[in-house]
């Protein structure tokens, strides 16, 4: 198994959503408001390899969520923007429910497909769990 593969992959995937999302969502007013999950009412849920792609490029800044808000957020803003997961990239909430949940859903089969392809066991955890089990 090779990281650097897997890393490579999962940027692929995070482009294809970019892609694919781009003009189906009214734009994201970056308020921040939906990375506190606490307040929010939200949970986001991210893949084995999506923590090995953030691993690679967060290795200094990995730290745990202790009140419920993402650790990334800062002034209401992302300071990870470019290494965001896909729940990030793809959850809008002026966006179309139904576009989210269909491309949601192809994001997690090539996310998946990674997995079997580089013999990695699939795991598909909540953020601040699959956070706690990183630091
Ligand atoms: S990674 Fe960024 S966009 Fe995603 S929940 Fe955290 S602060 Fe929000
Ligand atoms: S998706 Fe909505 S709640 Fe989340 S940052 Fe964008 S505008 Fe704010």
């Amino acid at each position: 198994m090779s990281n650097v593969e897997i890393v490579s992959a999962v940027a692929d995937v995070y482009k294809w959503i970019d892609q694919t999302m781009a003009g189906k969502s009214p734009d994201c007013k970056g308020c921040g408001n939906c990375c506190d999950f606490k307040r929010y009412d939200h949970r986001l849920y991210i893949t084995s390899v999506e923590l090995e792609y953030f691993k690679h490029f967060m290795a200094d800044r990995l730290r745990p969520m202790t009140d419920g808000i993402c650790p990334y957020r800062n002034d209401n803003k992302c300071t990870v923007h470019t290494h965001r997961f896909a729940g990030c990239r793809i959850f809008n909430c002026r966006g179309t429910e139904n576009i989210q949940a269909d491309i949601s859903e192809q994001a997690i089969e090539k996310l998946k497909a990674i997995c079997q392809t580089h013999d990695t066991p699939y795991t598909y955890t909540e953020l601040s769990k699959a956070l706690r089990n990183c630091v």
